[in-house]
């Protein structure tokens, strides 16, 4: 089978599609011949040799596809159409998945649009509720509003929580869609002071819950930002992951709550709870197309060095879709 890997750490030009063996399914696992895979932040960290684990020789961390091998699994039947993070090898033709985290993919989407869901809408539901225990109509603050997480998170605090949803990105074609999917307060990191602008619109009390995905740039500003005892999910370092002459003091005096997560290297029970809960709590908005995967661009395998320097340029709102068979 076709299969991208990195042929030394580096650059989007280190990406090749080579020949592979098509996996063997272990006990538990399900054969995928896969239809489209997409792009994360995660596999240009992999590319780049900074990850500090290693899944797979083969890229990508989730896949939409159709079941060719249930071995022996009777939840699945061949044939079945599926989506579902995988423990990397998504960028090719076939790919192995845990059964207990496949995920039935609902008549109304697309291979394409389904690929947009496991890694994005797991994590942004994830830090909102497990992590940062949102509750109705509390307000967040969504850095990276129009990124993929941000996209996820901002529908499923309006839809979940009805939430007060505070967005920063960095352009207003970018605001203007986070505004169309439901947030409420639109923040131009360029042009503004968020930390202004957030205590502005939370009548200078600041926001109940942060989802961070810059980390060391934003804070200081993360700080002023939050509310007393409020909660902070560190997701990404976008800004860097050294903070220099951090007062701890600060964070003491503000009882503040923070939490850092990665969801790659969780394991498998952890993945495999998640995406249970997910499933039973916001599959029905997705049939309803109440919340639904924002898709920005599909690219052919072939172009995948494309796909991830499209990332990497911040181009996209939403998901970039690698398009496989
Ligand atoms: P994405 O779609 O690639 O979007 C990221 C966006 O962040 C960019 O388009 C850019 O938008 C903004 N950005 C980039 N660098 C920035 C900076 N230095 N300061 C401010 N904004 C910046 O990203 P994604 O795939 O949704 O991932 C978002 C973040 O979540 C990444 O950090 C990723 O590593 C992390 N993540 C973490 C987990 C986890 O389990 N912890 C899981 C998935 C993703 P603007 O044009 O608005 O600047």
């Amino acid at each position: 089978m076709k299969a991208v890997i990195v042929k030394k750490p580096g650059g989007p030009e280190q990406l090749e599609i080579v020949e592979m063996p098509t996996p063997k399914p272990k006990k538990g696992e399900l054969l995928i011949k896969v239809q489209t895979a997409a792009i994360n932040r995660t596999d240009i960290v992999t590319r780049e040799g900074k990850a500090g684990y290693a899944l797979n020789p083969i890229l990508g961390v989730e896949i939409a596809g159709t079941v060719v091998e249930t071995n022996g699994n009777e939840t699945f039947s061949i044939g079945d159409r599926v989506m579902g993070l995988v423990n990397g090898g998504g960028y090719a033709e076939y790919a192995v998945m845990p059964a207990d985290r496949a995920m039935k993919i609902p008549d109304s989407l697309s291979f394409e649009e389904a690929t947009g869901i496991p890694e994005v809408f797991l994590t942004a539901y994830q830090t909102l509720y497990w992590i940062g225990k949102l509750q109705e109509q509390e307000t967040v603050l969504i850095h990276a509003g129009a990124s993929g997480v941000g996209t996820a998170a901002i529908q499923l605090a309006k839809k979940l929580s009805n939430a007060k949803v505070i967005v920063t990105a960095g352009s207003k074609r970018k605001l203007d869609f986070c505004r169309e999917i439901g947030a409420d307060v639109l923040i131009n990191y360029k042009e503004q002071s968020f930390e202004e602008e957030v205590l502005k619109a939370t009548n200078g009390h600041g926001a109940d819950l942060i989802l961070d995905f810059i980390g060391a740039d934003y804070w200081e500003k993360n700080l002023a930002s939050i509310k007393k005892e409020g909660r902070w999910v560190l997701i990404g370092i976008l800004g860097g992951s050294e903070v220099e002459k951090m007062n701890l003091f600060s964070l003491m005096s503000k009882c503040v709550q923070i939490t850092g997560t990665l969801l790659t290297p969780r394991s498998d029970e952890y993945k495999a709870l998640l995406t249970k809960e997910f499933m039973e709590t916001v599959a029905p908005y997705i049939e309803r197309k109440e919340i639904m995967p924002v898709i920005d661009e599909a690219f052919p395998l072939d172009m995948v060095q494309k796909a991830h320097q499209y990332m990497e340029d911040n181009r996209n709102i939403g998901k970039i879709i690698l398009k496989i068979n």
